[in-house]
């Protein structure tokens, strides 16, 4: 049983190209012609013979047919070209996406991120961290309060979380020394990019107990170890470059986009780490060196796919980052409550799972990494 990909019809033989994970070949003949070339293609179809070896079909198989049954008759025109001879457009292509999904260089993309994404909680586990899940539906913004998605919770205010990072954070105080978890956040990013969407999966972890170097070495050994497993892709050890100096290998004073881009042009390794990011760039969770932070940016082919760092756990330091930021207390009490009764030195990251999709495939768009995603215009299908 499959779906009838293609008919081709040469009078006496018609050859169906049968698609169920893989593609293969029906070969029919005398009576069964009429009925074969009326079936419109992609209709779901059981085809009933004897399978022959044949070394000049494509898997080194035919089935000769002996009997064909239409299960679910396709409409025609098919709003998009599962063969893929017809190209189509981002747009259309995620408009009618199961069908999209039918084209073996899409379904791969899936395939490849589902064995990913087993990966990562493989290396989790096997470093001893436990996975856990916070709440999406939150009462404090985190990065930013331009980017939340407000909504109406029995009445009252509350917002779809923008990232785990308040609680992955108060629960280093519970004694769960690493935690990370892979779920969705929301972000109301206006703007209209490759890299930004509205809902995306987050890998966040968290760790207590250690400094800066500690975060570093394991995104960075979770990332190499996805890249060669899933990919096969070797990797050398990520360049690990000061803020400063990435600034004046593109000879720029601030690390906006078009430094990124120019970053990456100059430097030989896809990937590579930026450094202690200067205060007034980074949130206030983060903690302080002078006027620099204990902070990183991680890049791939030029796109920024993980924040982290070395967290503020001094209760009194906190505060003073709370208020410098302009921020409101009472929206951070049961954030805070944990640092005032025992919080150990602890430092994370947040690396997005389709960024690192997008880059590690080469793909155009992170909307590509994603089944059904969603942005400024797309909440649909
Ligand atoms: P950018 O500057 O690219 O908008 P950010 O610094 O605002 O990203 P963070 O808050 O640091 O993002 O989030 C951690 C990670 O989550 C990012 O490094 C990125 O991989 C991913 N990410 C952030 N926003 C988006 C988005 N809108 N769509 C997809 N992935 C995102
Ligand atoms: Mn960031």
């Amino acid at each position: 049983m499959g779906w009838l990909q293609d008919t081709r019809d040469l009078g006496k033989i018609i050859f169906l190209i049968v698609r169920d994970r893989d593609l293969f070949q029906v070969t029919c003949k005398g009576d069964l012609i009429p009925k074969a070339r009326s079936i419109p293609r992609e209709s779901v179809i059981s085809v009933t013979g004897t399978l022959k070896e044949n070394p000049d079909v494509m898997n080194g198989w035919e089935l000769l047919l002996e009997k064909i049954e239409v299960l679910n008759e396709a409409e025609s025109p098919l709003p998009l070209d599962p063969t893929g001879r017809t190209p189509a457009d981002l747009e259309t292509r995620l408009n009618s996406r199961i069908i999209d999904l039918r084209k073996k260089g899409i379904s791969d993309i899936f395939k490849i991120r589902s064995r990913a994404a087993w990966e990562v909680r493989d290396y989790y586990h096997d470093e001893e961290f436990i996975e856990v899940n916070t709440p999406k539906i939150v009462q404090a913004g985190m990065e930013g309060g331009a980017t939340l998605f407000k909504l109406d919770y029995f009445g009252a205010p509350a917002y779809l979380a923008q990232s785990p990072q308040l609680y992955k954070q108060m629960l280093m105080g519970s004694g769960f020394d690493r935690v990370f978890e892979m779920a969705p956040v929301f972000r109301a990013e206006a703007s209209d990019t490759r890299r930004h969407i509205a809902e995306y999966t987050s890998i966040d972890a968290e760790m207590a107990f250690v400094e800066m170097v500690d975060v570093l070495d394991n995104l960075e050994s979770l990332c190499r170890r996805v890249l060669n497993r899933v990919a096969g892709i070797e990797t050398w050890d990520f360049p690990r470059l000061d803020y400063e100096d990435a600034l004046s290998m593109v000879g720029r004073d601030e690390m906006d986009r078009k430094a990124e881009v120019e970053l990456a042009e100059k430097m030989d390794d896809d990937l590579y780490f930026v450094l202690d990011y200067p205060i007034e760039e980074k949130p206030f969770y983060i903690m302080g060196k002078g006027d620099k932070t204990h902070s990183f940016d991680l890049f791939y082919k030029g796109i920024e796919i993980s924040s982290g760092g070395q967290r503020e756990h001094r209760y009194p330091m906190l505060c003073r980052n709370i208020e410098k930021n302009g921020l409101n207390f009472e929206d951070f009490r049961y954030y805070l409550e944990p640092f005032r009764y025992g919080m150990p030195p602890h430092g994370g990251y947040g690396l997005g799972f389709d960024r690192f999709i997008q880059a590690m495939m080469g793909l155009d768009n992170v909307r590509e990494s994603v089944l059904f995603p969603r942005d400024r215009f797309r909440c649909f299908p």
